[in-house]
């Protein structure tokens, strides 16, 4: 519209009439030019936006390390060595949690091919006695989903002081699990819609509280306790001051997970030669 004015505006002048016959032939490649530029943005534009920088990525969740599978949620020490070893071989890179996280919100750097990501639910002691000394010789960073309330209190659980020297090494983040790994399932039939809101309220806030007081750091994701989830949860753990959450789901980041319930692989023993391999299929 603006363009035909512009054209049509001298036509009584003949100085004006030569200008806008170099400019009517002049107009149309131009515009072609234009056309085919904002077509190729918008091409570029939407297989941009149809990729998420951090779709293929994994998070590796783990449990509880030993010389035996003392329980269900037992890898033992050197199956978790023989993961390490597989991912190093085949070219993956372990990178903190939290950049994953950067790279799916399109906030952070470029992630390295393959990134992968390895976490731990509950803040079982074998962290400290089995992999600690594994992870700091690799310098490979890990992040931990605690609950508070077993944290120098339960006989099975790390203490204050070795989850702070563990924070302390750079390797090791802390964060949320709910403070006394709720089952937010079974809370909701037992309570009342308000007592169950204050209850939700309190293992969320009062879990980042302790955590950033006791060991330090931005507490500012949650491991679901359960892999328990849904819309009611997750409006709260935003209000809360979250910004992800992780699931159980085992897939890779895709382009239609959201950022508070992010999937990961729930690892067990079993999962060992090509029980673990299958995951890092395309
Ligand atoms: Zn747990």
């Amino acid at each position: 519209m603006i363009h035909n004015n512009i054209l049509s505006i001298p036509l009584m002048n003949p100085i004006f009439k030569g200008i806008t016959a170099g400019l009517r032939r002049c107009f149309i490649p131009v515009l072609l030019i234009l056309i085919a530029a904002s077509y190729d943005a918008q091409t570029v534009h939407s297989a941009l936006a149809s990729e998420n920088p951090a779709a293929g990525a994994r998070v590796l969740l783990y449990h509880r390390f030993g010389p035996t599978v003392a329980d269900s949620m037992t890898v033992t020490t050197k199956v978790f060595v023989s993961h390490l070893e597989y991912l190093q071989s085949h070219g993956h890179t372990v990178v903190p949690l939290k950049r994953l996280v950067d790279a799916f919100q399109r906030k952070g750097p470029a992630l390295p091919s393959k990134s992968v990501a390895l976490v731990v639910d509950d803040g079982h002691i074998t962290v400290y006695t089995e992999m600690y000394p594994l992870v700091k010789k690799g310098k490979i960073p890990v992040t931990l989903f605690v609950y508070p309330s077993a944290i120098s209190n339960a006989s099975y659980a790390m203490t204050w002081d070795q989850l702070r020297e563990l924070k302390n090494t750079g390797l090791f983040d802390i964060q949320s699990h709910g403070y006394w790994h709720p089952n937010f399932k079974k809370e909701k039939k037992r309570l009342s819609p308000s007592e169950y809101e204050k209850f939700v309220d309190f293992q969320l806030s009062k879990t980042m509280k302790t955590l950033e007081k006791k060991v330090g750091g931005k507490v500012d994701m949650i491991g679901w306790p359960f892999g328990i989830l849904d819309d009611y949860l997750i409006s709260r753990a935003v209000k809360a001051g979250y910004t992800a959450g992780f699931s159980i789901e085992a897939h890779p980041f895709s382009n239609s997970d959201q950022v508070m319930k992010l999937p990961r692989y729930l690892l067990t023993n079993a999962n060992k030669g090509k029980d673990f391999e299958w995951i890092f299929r395309d």
